[in-house]
Parts: C-alpha cells; sequence; structure tokens
C-alpha cells in the first residue's frame, strides 16, 4: 500500500520518500526523511491544504484547521524548482491528540498525531505528588484513546513499598507503574525499552526529573529536553504547537513535547463522557438506574455504590467529581 503511494507521489522531479513531521512553523514544516534521518525543510502541496470537504480551510490562528499535524507520517519530494521541498502526501493517522479549537472556533485542532503512549512522571516525593494533576493527564489521555503510563521517580527518597502503595490506585485502574531514580539508576533499564520504537508524550509537572530521566537514559539528547520543561511547566508558549524529538542513536522512538498539556487538554472533553475517561469506572456504567447518570446524586448508582465497597478508590471518584464540576463550569461561560 504504502509501495503504491510512493509510486503516485513521483512527479518527476524524483522520489518521493517517507518521513515524520518534527514540527512546524509560519507554513514550513521540518520533516525527517526515515530512511538516511535526514531533515529537510518542506511545504505543502497547495491540494492538500484543503478540508475533506474541498474547502479550502479558513485560518483563525497560526496552524489552525491545517490538515497537518506533528508526528503525522508525509511523503515528501524536492519541489520541480529545485532545492525545496514540498510535501505530496500525508499517510493515514493511527492516533491523534487533540484540543478544541481555540477562541470558540467550531471543530478541533490536532495537536500531535501518531502517539502511541502518554507518559505521565511524577516524584515519590520533592516534589510531594498531586494526584489530582495526574489524574487530569490521565483523562487526556483516555479522552484522545490513547493508551498511558506513570513514571513515579525519586523513588530513592522513599522505600519502594511506600511509593507503590501510594499509586496503588492507579495500578489497580490498570496503568502501567514505573518506579525509578534517575539519581540512582533504578528502573531506568524498564523504562528505555518502553520509550523505544515508540511516539511518547512525555509530561508531567516540573522538578519531578524528566529531564534527570532521559538525559540519563538517552545522552545527547540534554539541549532539546530543556525546551520540554520550559514548554509543558511554565505555561509560556501556549500557542506553539508540539515538537517531535528523535531519540538518539540507535533508538528508534520519539518523544513528543506539547506545550500546555494540562491546560490545553481540559478543553477537548465533554462532561457525559468524563465517566468513561476513568478506566474502573467503566464496568460499572451500564449498572446504574439511569443510562444518562451523572454519578453525583441518582439513585441506584452502581458507580457511588463501588465507591462505598471499596472497589473504585474514593480519591479517584473526588478526582472525577471534581473534574466535572470544572468542567460544568467551562461549559456555561
Ligand atoms: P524536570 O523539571 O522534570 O525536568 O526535573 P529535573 O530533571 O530538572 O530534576 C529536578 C531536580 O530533581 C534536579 O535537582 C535533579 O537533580 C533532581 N532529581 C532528578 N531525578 C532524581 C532522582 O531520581 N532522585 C533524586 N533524589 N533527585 C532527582
Ligand atoms: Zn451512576
Amino acid at each position: 500500500m504504502i509501495e503504491a503511494g510512493v509510486a503516485s507521489a513521483r512527479d518527476g522531479a524524483g522520489r518521493a520518500r517517507r518521513g515524520v513531521v518534527l514540527s512546524g512553523a509560519g507554513g514550513s514544516w521540518r520533516v525527517r526523511v526515515l530512511d538516511d534521518a535526514s531533515h529537510v525543510e518542506a511545504s505543502l502541496r497547495g491540494r492538500l491544504k484543503r478540508d475533506s470537504s474541498g474547502e479550502r480551510a479558513p485560518r483563525q490562528g497560526p496552524g489552525d484547521r491545517l490538515k497537518l499535524a506533528v508526528g503525522d507520517e508525509v511523503l515528501v519530494e524536492p519541489d520541480a524548482r529545485g532545492g525545496a521541498w514540498a510535501i505530496c502526501e500525508i499517510l493515514p493517522r493511527r492516533s491523534r491528540l487533540a484540543r478544541r479549537a481555540p477562541g470558540g472556533a467550531y471543530g478541533e485542532r490536532i495537536v500531535a498525531a501518531n502517539i502511541d503512549q502518554v507518559v505521565v512522571v511524577f516524584a515519590a516525593a520533592r516534589p510531594e505528588p498531586h494526584p489530582r494533576m495526574l489524574d487530569r493527564f490521565l483523562v487526556i489521555a483516555e479522552a484522545n484513546a490513547l493508551a498511558a503510563r506513570i513514571i513515579v521517580n525519586k523513588v530513592d527518597l522513599v522505600t519502594e513499598r511506600d511509593a507503590r502503595e501510594r499509586f496503588a490506585a492507579y495500578e489497580r485502574a490498570g496503568y502501567p507503574l514505573h518506579l525509578t531514580s534517575a539519581k540512582r539508576g533504578d528502573g531506568l533499564a524498564q523504562v528505555r525499552v518502553m520509550l523505544e520504537g515508540r511516539v511518547s508524550v512525555l509530561t508531567g509537572p516540573s522538578g519531578v526529573g524528566k529531564s534527570s530521566l532521559l538525559n540519563t537514559l538517552f545522552p545527547g539528547l540534554a539541549l532539546r529536553v530543556g525546551e520540554i520543561s520550559a514548554s509543558v511547566n511554565k505555561g509560556r508558549h501556549t500557542t506553539v504547537g508540539a515538537t517531535m524529538i528523535p531519540l538518539p542513536n540507535d533508538a528508534t522512538g520519539f518523544v513528543v513535547d506539547t506545550p500546555g498539556l494540562r491546560e490545553v487538554g481540559m478543553w477537548a472533553l465533554s462532561v457525559e463522557h468524563l465517566d468513561t475517561c476513568f478506566p474502573e469506572l467503566r464496568p460499572f456504567l451500564a449498572e446504574c438506574r439511569f443510562a444518562d447518570c451523572t454519578h453525583t446524586v441518582e439513585p441506584g448508582c452502581a458507580v457511588r455504590e463501588a465507591v462505598t465497597r471499596g472497589d473504585i478508590s474514593g480519591k479517584r471518584f473526588e478526582s472525577y467529581l471534581k473534574l466535572r464540576s470544572e468542567l460544568e463550569e467551562a461549559n456555561f461561560q
């Protein structure tokens, strides 16, 4: 199928090559060509800028409603005018991270495409982990149908048993838990294996050791990682798009830097589907007396019964309620 795409993308100017979009700014996209790992700057062929409706997408701001996103797999070919490259085909996406279009505009905006997993990093201590913030990241992953896992770093500051107990509700909900110490080296081999060959959004609060982990695992990534911390945590650059960072040396994966994940991600959620974004609630949803049960006040609510029995963590359920009222407030503004 890909071969056919390559053949059809030839226009006499040269052979089309397969690549991944790393970043984009002002209509120019940086593409990593897969067969030789070279990077080229390319523009999008005019016909690809149209919506699937055939209409040219109206531009509401930088990058809005563009058909192309960071992470997209594309075919590039040398432009007929020489020197420059053009993106002549966008290959089908296997996943996406989206947020609602800014400024109340209709539709959604793809932040990044083809993400394999969201890796949320927290520290066992210093800074103290905030479960509600973790829940937020996980809900964003779930709302985008992306697999999520949790790294608890700095286990050298507590006992491993304490760390595991603190995050037990997440493991029970089905999230893989990795206990690490960038300082002592614990758990690093496992993290390396889980990042390799995949496209991972790495996120988490400031100071938990994201840079330390990546620098220890992949020396050479050093310079770029500063950008992850700066953009994700300080909430600046919220209008700047995501960037794909190839893992160095023989590693084949990518780490995606998505600015302001915490803030912008909440936007794309609907109150009605929030319950499905908590995996441990899902087995009970069909058991509630009312099909549209909000699990707040309704009689015959199987979710609240499960919380009372201890089958669902009370803390996680509180998080659900908190996020629910936040989303309701946001929707009435
Ligand atoms: P980031 O903001 O998430 O990128 O966090 P950094 O990698 O900059 O780390 C923040 C601080 O935590 C630094 O002072 C690191 O030296 C320290 N740190 C990182 N990993 C560990 C760890 O596993 N154990 C301990 N004790 N400190 C760590
Ligand atoms: Zn219910």
